[in-house]
This record gives structure tokens, sequence and C-alpha cells, in this order.
């Protein structure tokens, strides 16, 4: 739970440097006189940012929220569902989080064109670029190869003609680019605090295997669910 926690926190104040600096040269370039070519490019790339991830902060942080106070309440068991704690009603006011200003399912439609259109990959090719503590090799290994994974994924789904399977397959998509930036940031942190190095490690190693899983599931685009749908509802 505070894996999951803190990595998510680690989006949300990315995202929300991301959206200070767009409003900043947003100013820039609706000021009088003549904007340079570098500011505009600038400004470009922070709207780009800003609005790859503030659909998947919003998406993985109220999801998160529903997972934690959920575990948290099996932890305390009955009494947990008893109004004895606060985590009864943490549980009944998280569950409205990933319905109201936009649904869950909403924060993936609207990330998945940004993430098709390789909004990502200046920030992906520059954490992988960076430098962190000789003992967190193993975890930048580890990112750099599913960073590719992740990219072969968003080229598959890029090449997939049938829009109803893009609709489809985009949860898999938005879910492996969540746990890869959240993964980054982990890491990144490390560089700032040696506390930072376990809540990393624990968090990239956890997110090899599903992404995978989400990589095989995007890139094999099985037919079988979408064909079903009709005998399933009729
Ligand atoms: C307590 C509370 C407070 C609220 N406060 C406000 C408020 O202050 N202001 C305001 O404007 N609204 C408010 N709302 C409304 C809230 O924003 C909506 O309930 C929410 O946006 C979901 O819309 P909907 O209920 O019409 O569900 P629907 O749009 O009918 O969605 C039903 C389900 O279908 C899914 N779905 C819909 N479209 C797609 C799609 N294209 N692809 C995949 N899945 C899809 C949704 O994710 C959802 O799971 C509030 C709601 C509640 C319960």
């Amino acid at each position: 739970m505070r894996v999951d926690l803190e990595a998510t926190r680690a989006l949300l104040a990315e995202t929300a440097t991301w959206v200070d600096l767009w409003k900043a040269y947003e100013k820039a370039v609706s000021a009088e006189g003549e904007i340079s070519a570098e500011t505009r490019a600038r400004h470009k790339q922070c709207a780009a940012l800003a609005e790859t991830l503030t659909p998947m902060v919003k998406y993985c942080s109220t999801e998160m929220g529903n997972r934690v106070c959920y575990q948290s309440m099996q932890v305390h068991g009955g009494v947990g569902y008893m109004k004895e704690f606060n985590i009864e009603r943490l549980f009944r006011d998280v569950r409205i989080t990933n319905i109201y200003e936009g649904t869950s399912q909403l924060q993936v439609v609207a990330a998945i064109g940004k993430l098709m259109s390789r909004s990502l990959d200046p920030l992906l090719a520059e954490w992988a670029a960076a430098e962190y503590p000789a003992d967190m090799a193993a975890e930048k290994a580890a990112l750099i190869e599913l960073t590719a994974v992740y990219q072969k994924s968003v080229d598959a789904l890029k090449a997939q003609q049938d829009r109803a399977k893009v609709d489809y397959y985009a949860c898999d998509l938005v879910d492996q680019a969540v746990w890869l930036v959240c993964g980054w940031l982990t890491l990144r942190d490390t560089n700032v605090s040696e506390d930072k190095k376990s809540i990393a490690r624990t968090y990239i190693n956890g997110i090899g295997p599903k992404l995978r899983a989400a990589a095989e599931i995007v890139q094999g685009t099985n037919a079988v669910p979408l064909d079903a749908i009709g005998a399933l509802i009729a």
C-alpha cells in the first residue's frame, strides 16, 4: 500500500510540474513581442505532456485510492467494517473518486490518443539517459527493457485498423504507461533520498510481470472477447 501510494504521489507531482510549466509558457507565448522558436517548441512540449499526464494521474490515483482503502479495510478485519476506525468512512468516500470528474474509462479515452502519438517519448528518453545511484543499476536496466516493451505495444495499437479493438485494448496500454512512468519517477527519487530505494526496488520489481502481461494482450490483440460480446449479452 505504501509503495502504491508513493509511486502515485510521484506521478501527481510530475504532472503538476508539467501543468505549471505549460501555464507559464502559455503566458510567454501570448505576450506581446517576438517569441523565439525555442519557446514555442517548449510550450508545445509542455502542453503535450500536461495533456497526457493529467488523465493518467486522475485514472491512476483514484484507482489506487480504491485499491488501498479496500486492502486497508481487509487488514483491519471485521472491526474495519464497523465505525471504530476511519477506514470505514474512507472506504465509502473513495468509491466516487474514479466516477466523478470523469470516470476512469473516460480518462483512458482522454489519454490514449496522446500516448499513441508517442507524447511520452521525450521524457522516457531523458530518464533512460540520466544517472542514478550505482546500487540501482538493475532497476534502471529493468526499466529500459520495459520501456522497449511499452513502445512495441504503442506501435502495435497504432497499426491496428479496427477502431473497436483500439478502444478495447486502450486500458491495457494506459496501464503500461502509468506503471512505466511511475517506475522511472520512483527511480529518479533515489537520487535525492536513500529512503526511496526500497520504494523504487519494490515498485519496479512489481511492475515487470504486470507490464509484460498487458503488453502481450495489446500486442496479441486477441479478437475473441470482442467477437463474443453479441453472444454474451444476448
Ligand atoms: C456524489 C456525486 C457528485 C457529483 N458532482 C458533480 C458536480 O459537481 N458537477 C457535475 O457536473 N457532475 C457531478 N456528478 C456527476 C458525475 O460527474 C457523473 O456521474 C460522472 O461523470 C459519470 O457520468 P454518468 O453518471 O452519466 O455515467 P455514464 O456516462 O452513463 O457512464 C456509465 C459507465 O459507462 C462508462 N463509459 C461511458 N462512456 C464510455 C466510453 N466512451 N468508453 C468506455 N466506457 C464508457 C463510464 O466509465 C461508466 O463506467 C456527480 C456525481 C455524484 C455521484
